[in-house]
């Protein structure tokens, strides 16, 4: 693989960019590999990357069935932060977060990481003394958060109206090095370095069944034809029920839309992310000047990548209390993508009732900012045949154990 660099970039210049490689190989099915990791998001290329790098492990495919990236990964707002409030939660997030901080240079690969700060504000008594839980709770995991005053908020978002109408501001949680990469170039990036060290990427493939012999995984069933495998990684997020259901278990997930929209490009008016949980909006803004904004989840299961229009309504009117100044942008687009929810808002990493089948899903509406920990403890786990450190507490026997990791205020509407 060529390496980018500025020198590349000028040398490419004077011959006009016809001497560019591809950026990762189109590959063809090999009739078994060791791994076979089904989904191409960004959970599943780390896992094939940090497989390849910390493991050594590369005669590895990645199944997709439409293009890579193009599941939530592609559709997400691309928040980054690791402020949960339980120790295991804070663990894989901030080992996720600190790799963001040199992903571009490790891929050599620009994710453009802007860690420009995550403000989540508080909106109620509620709210603030929720926040000051989390603050103490992020001290003692070492995460640097603070609470801000309304003065404060005001300071760093002018834009912002923190008196109301319905729900004045009285404080946020603010980690000054959370913030957003750019989420295609996470999948690009990771597929790019997999794909140099041998790993097949193996596109508009769909896995419609998986083959067992005598209670262990043997293999997959494609559009394409079977693929025998020795193991097996299921990364599908909102998908996950139906692959699971093909590996003969059942997972405590439920699918739904949750969608997001962007305006027409401004001029730079805001450069932090604002969460705002109360009133159920969030929003940044992209380095081509449009306002990223983030709805809700559909209240019904279903896998249709638009969302409902009343969420479009509720979402801007929340986002319109809180900055005024948005009100006569246009909306340029809208669109979902299937998340995956647990009742305790956790993910699931780990083995499955299944011999050699690992599953990894669960991330819902939060799991862009994990990629990098979740990859890397999805390898460990797969490489190992058993959970690390990372992911030991994300095991699927904790539904039936009652171990339940409750992220439901960190994970609501804060993703
Ligand atoms: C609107 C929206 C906003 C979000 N905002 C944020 C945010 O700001 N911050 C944050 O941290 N998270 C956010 N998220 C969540 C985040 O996007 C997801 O948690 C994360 O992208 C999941 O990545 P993944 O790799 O697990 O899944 P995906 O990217 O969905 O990848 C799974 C892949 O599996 C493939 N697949 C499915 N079935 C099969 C099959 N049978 N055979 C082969 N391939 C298959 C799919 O085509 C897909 O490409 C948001 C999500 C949405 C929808």
């Amino acid at each position: 693989m060529k390496r980018y660099s500025a020198f590349a970039i000028a040398k490419e210049a004077r011959r006009h960019h016809k001497g560019w490689e591809r950026a990762w190989r189109s590959a063809v099915a090999k009739p078994e590999y060791d791994v076979v990791i089904v989904g191409a998001g960004g959970h599943g290329l780390a896992t094939a990357y940090y497989l390849a790098k910390n493991f050594g492990v590369t005669n590895v495919a990645v199944i997709e069935k439409g293009w890579l990236g193009g599941g939530n990964t592609g559709r997400n707002t691309t928040i980054i932060r690791s402020n949960y409030l339980q120790d295991e939660s804070t663990a894989i997030y901030e080992k996720a977060r600190g790799l963001y901080e040199t992903l571009s240079q490790e891929l050599n690969y620009n994710i453009m990481f802007s860690p420009r700060g995550v403000m989540m504000l508080a909106q109620t008594e509620h709210e603030l003394r929720g926040f000051k839980r989390t603050a103490h709770a992020n001290a003692i995991q070492g995460v640097k958060t603070e609470l801000l005053t309304p003065q404060q908020v005001k300071k760093k978002v002018p834009i912002m109206e923190i008196n109301g109408p319905r729900y004045p501001v009285l404080g946020a949680l603010w980690q000054a090095r959370g913030g957003t990469a750019r989420h295609d170039a996470v999948a690009w990036g990771y597929a790019r370095a997999a794909s140099d060290m041998g790993v097949d990427i193996i596109q508009q493939t769909e896995v419609t069944g998986i083959d067992q012999s005598r209670g262990a995984v043997s293999g997959v069933q494609t559009s394409r034809g079977m693929i025998k495998c020795k193991k097996l990684a299921i990364v599908v997020a909102g998908h996950s029920g139906l692959l699971a259901e093909m590996a003969g278990f059942q997972l405590p997930i439920e699918s739904v839309s949750l969608q997001a929209m962007v305006t027409e490009p401004v001029k730079p008016c805001l450069d932090v992310v604002v969460m705002a949980n109360t009133v159920h909006g969030y929003m940044s803004q992209s380095d081509k000047g449009e306002l990223v904004i983030g709805g809700g989840a559909d209240g019904y299961n279903n896998y249709t990548q638009r969302g409902s229009f009343h969420h479009i309504e509720e979402t801007v009117r929340a986002l319109i209390e809180t900055f005024p100044i948005i009100s006569r942008l246009k909306m340029l687009r809208q669109w979902g993508g299937i998340v995956d929810m647990t009742g305790d808002r956790s993910p699931i990493i780990g083995k499955t009732p299944l011999e050699g089948c690992f599953i990894n899903c669960g991330w819902g509406t939060g799991g862009f900012k994990s990629i990098p920990g979740s990859g890397w403890a999805m390898a460990e786990t797969v490489a190992n045949g058993s959970p690390g450190t990372l992911a030991e507490p994300f095991s699927l026997d904790r539904f039936a154990e009652g171990r339940f990791i409750d992220e439901s205020v960190a994970a609501g509407v804060a993703h």
